[in-house]
């Protein structure tokens, strides 16, 4: 589809760019940005929108094989686009997980096959996610895995993160680690601090994330390789990443939209849709990780999309699964609570969720430099609407239904396709192309 997308302002942090523009898009990619640009193709009035690269996400649990009942890689990236996404990254902890190749081949089969969106699959670290030996990642590399992680575990033993860091910086990608030590976790439920003690149930400590954060930049300095942190929670966490940095250290780290906007104050109401490791942090956590944000430590915002069954969180909070969904809420959460709230500006928070992510793991996308794929979200900044419990995805364990929230993604476009439209049925004025006169 060859479409001109006119009248928007085009915000692209990948090229340092903010303001109003035409946006030619032919044959998947995007051709040409520029002022009252000229082409006889479909037009679309995006008069009052924001054309943005469209966002990447470092972190999805598509639970696709194994758990369908949970979510599908069809379901899955259906939510992906309506939240803006363009290409998701789906984490090893399937059933099988995804720890040699025949995986890695069905998830993409798949994807191609039924996917809203483009998927690229994270390998496993370890083989069956035991943290005893390690996967054949030249293997998974070659079948198109972009990372390596057990998330989900964390990998307890220091030796074969060690390993793992020396073999994936051989193949030059990233290891991703699930930050946590289990025995400081000791069968915790929620951050450890002022509310567990109230509520009587067994805390997580910062420390359970801190130690291993510690342990890892570590490693990666000693190895050279590239680790990425995911989802950092804690303010001892966002140090030692800014210290690593000033090492030298090859390591970027991501932060997840929940851990932005929440605290473990709210789990006084015992919703397990606030339970998700790491936990829902104190407020003194929060606020420095909104200041990692802000200064550039944090590298990326990535969302943990975590489907479960209605009847799997549907129970005493201490037995419930840990996870929540995000696709679909996190750029409002973001814009809502970072972009109006002025801790960042609406060209950092593109860059934290689409052009930043796209360098993390090296992949196409992130930009609209002529040549990208044509790989764009449609954003309306004043749109207010409230979360409801109606999502793309086949789960719907959000904290976030009933919030309202400033700021929406009202169209998607993955490779030069429409894969989602919010008003389908007022859809986007697209107008065609006027007969050339003779
Ligand atoms: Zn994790
Ligand atoms: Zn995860």
């Amino acid at each position: 589809m060859n479409l001109l997308i006119t009248n928007a302002r085009v915000v692209d942090p990948s090229q340092d760019f903010d303001a109003k523009a035409d946006v030619l898009i032919e044959n998947g990619v995007i051709a040409e940005v520029g002022k009252k640009i000229r082409a006889a193709v479909d037009t679309l009035d995006a008069a009052g929108l924001i054309v943005v690269p469209g966002f990447i996400d470092l972190h999805t649990h598509l639970r696709e094989p194994g758990q369908e009942h949970k979510e599908t890689i069809a379901s899955g990236t259906r939510a992906a686009v309506a939240g803006g996404y363009t290409a998701v990254c789906a984490m090893a902890n399937t059933i099988p997980p995804n720890d040699e190749r025949a995986v890695t081949e069905m998830i993409i089969a798949e994807a191609a096959r039924n996917g809203s969106c483009r998927v690229y699959p994270i390998g496993a670290v370890s083989r069956g996610l035991k943290g005893e030996e390690l996967a054949e990642f030249a293997d998974l590399r070659a079948a198109g895995c972009v990372a390596l992680s057990d998330d989900g575990k964390p990998i307890a033993n220091a030796q074969l993160m060690r390993r793992a860091l020396e073999y994936a910086g051989m193949l030059q990608i990233p290891v991703v680690a699930h930050e946590e030590d289990l025995n400081l976790t000791d069968g915790g439920v929620m951050h450890e601090g002022l509310y567990s003690t109230l509520l009587g149930m067994g805390g997580i400590p910062a420390a359970s994330e801190e130690t291993m954060v510690a342990r890892d930049v570590i490693l990666a300095h000693m190895t050279r390789a590239h680790l990425h942190m995911a989802h950092l929670s804690t303010s001892g966490a966002v140090d030692a990443v800014r210290s690593a940095r000033r090492a030298g250290v090859h390591v970027t780290c991501e932060v997840t939209p929940h851990h932005l906007a929440l605290t473990d104050e709210m789990v006084q109401s015992f919703s397990t849709n606030l339970k998700m490791n790491p936990p829902l942090r104190s407020e003194e956590h929060r606020k420095a990780v909104l200041e990692a944000i802000a200064d550039g430590t944090i590298d990326a915002i990535a969302t943990d999309h975590a489907p479960h069954h209605f009847d799997e969180k549907n129970v005493e909070f201490d037995l419930a699964p840990f996870g929540i969904i995000g696709l679909e809420t996190a750029f409002s959460i973001c814009h809502d609570r970072l972009v109006r709230k002025r801790v960042i500006d609406l060209r950092r928070l593109i860059e934290l969720m689409s052009t930043a992510p796209a360098r993390i793991f090296n992949l196409p996308g992130g930009s609209l430099r002529a040549g990208s794929p044509a790989d764009i979200a449609l954003l309306n900044l004043d749109e207010r609407f409230q979360v409801t419990n109606t999502f793309q995805s086949k789960a719907s364990n959000s904290p976030f239904i009933g919030e309202t929230l400033q700021g929406r993604v009202v169209a998607t476009i993955v490779g030069g396709a429409l894969q989602y439209d919010l008003r389908e049925q007022a859809p986007l004025p697209v107008s065609k192309p006027r007969k050339k006169k003779r």
